[in-house]
């Protein structure tokens, strides 16, 4: 049975900030979601259950038991049917939000995809754990003029920043280069659920005040909080930096796809490969690896293990192989496998 969205929304509508006329611009609002691990699923949720009317989930991993400690959308059936993380959102959020219209995309993000995956949508969330993605994300939003959130949490800290086109400072003013190599990830400092949501609650703000049209109150610094040790910090990003690569120069090289690896560490000591679409028919590749190994499928992916490594497939060939972080044998235990 349908609530009616008088009865949904109404504390918030009774929140003077949003109002009758801020729903309905949320109502017809379209935002994607890029990366729906800890902080994509809590903004995600957040925004699903504030009554964003189009919510785009893009997410190229699948839902594992290490997950379940911070990333709010996710259960432990999900995990153990190794659901893609965007598949198995979507089916969450339509369980507490079935008014609002959610699309997920179990891909990953890349040069050659990004216009047809945010074509349309007005504001752009970043979910993601790697600096590549924002980068791409970042070259993609000043080119079209439209807005990004930027958050990231790691161990007990979290950091978030709005980047709006033609008015703020972009992340490239602020990080002109990747910190790729000094920074700490998930992997190497573990991570707070408390952080993440922290992180996750101001995005998801600011997000509401750009949809409802408030945008003197957004903030204008990059933001940085420490739960632990409770310090804190914000940066100056009211104005872009003069010279920028991205948005001063409109140098945009992360757009310019061809020279990104096709292989790619994606963490926890394994490899994705997404060379082309090679579209994968799951029976029969079954068949032919269970001599071979312990193999498994269901509609969204095919996981097969063979000691030391476990290949996880999705139905367009994009893999993603643990247990090496090897690009080599990477690809060669994909040739062996899948096929070259
Ligand atoms: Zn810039």
């Amino acid at each position: 049975m349908a609530l009616g969205r008088e009865s949904r929304y109404s504390r918030q509508i009774l929140f003077p900030g949003i109002g009758e006329r801020g729903q309905e611009r949320l109502t017809q609002a379209r935002v994607a979601v890029v990366g729906c691990g800890a902080t994509g699923s809590a903004i995600a949720s957040l925004l699903a259950r504030s009554g964003i009317g189009t919510l785009r989930i893009i997410d190229r991993d699948y839902v594992e038991p290490s997950n379940l400690q911070r990333q709010s959308l996710f259960e432990e059936s999900d995990a153990a049917e190794s659901l893609p993380k965007a598949i198995a959102a979507a089916g969450r959020i339509a369980a507490f939000n079935s008014e609002i219209v959610v699309e997920p995309h179990a891909t990953d993000l890349v040069p050659g995809n990004i216009d047809s995956l945010l074509d349309g949508f007005q504001l752009l969330i970043d979910g993601t754990d790697n600096f590549e993605t924002r980068y791409l994300l970042n070259d993609y939003a000043i080119s079209k003029g439209v807005p990004w959130i930027y958050s990231a949490a790691v161990g007990s800290y979290g950091a978030t920043l709005n980047v709006i086109p033609g008015q703020t400072a972009c992340l490239a003013c602020i990080f002109p280069d990747s910190p790729r190599g000094i920074i700490e990830t998930c992997e190497t400092a573990g991570i707070l659920n408390s952080a993440v949501n922290l992180v996750a609650s101001i995005a998801a703000s600011e997000a509401l005040k750009l949809l409802v049209g408030q945008t003197d109150k957004l903030r204008t610094t990059l933001f940085s909080f420490d739960v632990w040790t409770n310090e804190h910090a914000e940066v100056a990003a009211s104005k872009p930096r003069p010279g920028c690569r991205a948005c001063g120069e409109h140098n945009f090289v992360h757009l310019e796809g061809e020279g990104r690896p096709h292989i790619t560490l994606c963490g926890r000591n394994s490899v994705q490969i997404h060379e082309r679409q090679r579209p994968v028919d799951f029976h029969e590749l079954t068949a032919r690896l269970e001599p071979l190994g312990t193999v498994r499928h269901n509609d969204f992916v095919l996981k097969f293990w063979r000691e030391p490594y476990e290949m996880t497939l999705f139905p367009d060939g994009r893999a993603i192989i643990k247990g090496t972080t090897d690009t080599a044998v990477a690809r060669s235990l994909y040739a062996r496998y899948v096929g070259s």
